[in-house]
């Protein structure tokens, strides 16, 4: 679905990613996971077309997003943002805001998908509210309803639950792995945070000082660590 190939993004003179090559399988959930500085909201800014500073080449569901002539502008990659500031819009409630997006489809149509994203957020009663009528969690999940009404071929996520308390944060994160699951949507999931990774993700890229050290699923990173870094990385988060 998404194959990114010997992707660099320099600051200057620095180089923040060193030729990373990066899949994902339709459907597929995968965490770039790593300390801070590591490099993963730069990935994110460079798949999304939020960098001008980006080389290699990054396909999605066939169209290319970057190569050496391309860079297709953010809007025309069909990609779902979430981050950390759920940016509702506040003036619209809760199903303006989900089907904000779709607005070029027909009326009836647009209400009945509406109406679908609010089951499945298990919302419908938060219809008519507006955003600060509604707690951060549920905040978040208007978000992901909004981000899926388009249909996205991917959806990114920059330490998107990291405001949530611990204990709710848990049992948000299970309940978006089964919608993206029952929606068959790939994301490429950002953290800094060991269990939301291994909870939430089918793979895991660990991330260090822009490469990428080792990407395998949990038990594997767990059971075969391939070097010291990531041994004491994945270690140190139990
Ligand atoms: P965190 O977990 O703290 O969010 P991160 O892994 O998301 O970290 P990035 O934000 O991708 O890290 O930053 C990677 C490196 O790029 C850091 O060394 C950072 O200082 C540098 N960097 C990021 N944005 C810029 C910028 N606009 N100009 C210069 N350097 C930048
Ligand atoms: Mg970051």
């Amino acid at each position: 679905l998404l194959s990114i190939k010997n992707l660099s993004v320099n600051y200057g003179e620095h180089a923040v990613i060193k030729g990373l090559d990066l899949s994902i399988a339709s459907g597929e959930i995968v965490a770039l996971f790593g300390p801070s500085g590591s490099g993963k909201s730069t990935i994110l800014k460079a798949v999304t077309g939020l960098l001008k500073q980006t080389t290699g080449d990054v396909v999605l569901s066939g169209k290319v997003l970057n190569s050496g002539t391309v860079n297709l502008p953010t809007e025309q990659r069909n990609i779902g943002l979430i981050f950390q500031d759920y940016a509702l819009f506040p003036h619209l409630t809760v199903f303006e805001n989900i089907t904000f997006g779709i607005q070029n489809v027909e009326k009836k149509a647009r209400h009945k998908k509406g109406d679908e994203l609010l089951a499945l957020i298990k919302m419908a009663e938060y219809k008519n509210s507006y955003p600060h009528q509604l707690s951060g969690g549920q905040q978040q999940r208007v978000a992901i309803a909004r981000a899926l009404a388009t249909q996205p071929d991917l959806l990114l996520f920059d330490e998107a639950f990291s405001n949530l308390d611990p204990q709710f944060r848990f049992e948000l994160i299970e309940e978006i792995r089964d919608i993206l699951k029952s929606t068959k949507t790939a994301a490429l999931f950002v953290t800094h945070n060991q269990n939301e990774a291994f909870i939430f993700c089918d793979k895991i890229a660990v991330l260090h000082q822009g490469e990428i050290a080792q990407i395998d699923t949990p038990s594997d990173l767990f059971d075969y660590p391939v070097n010291e870094f990531v041994t004491e990385f994945i270690g140190a988060g139990v």
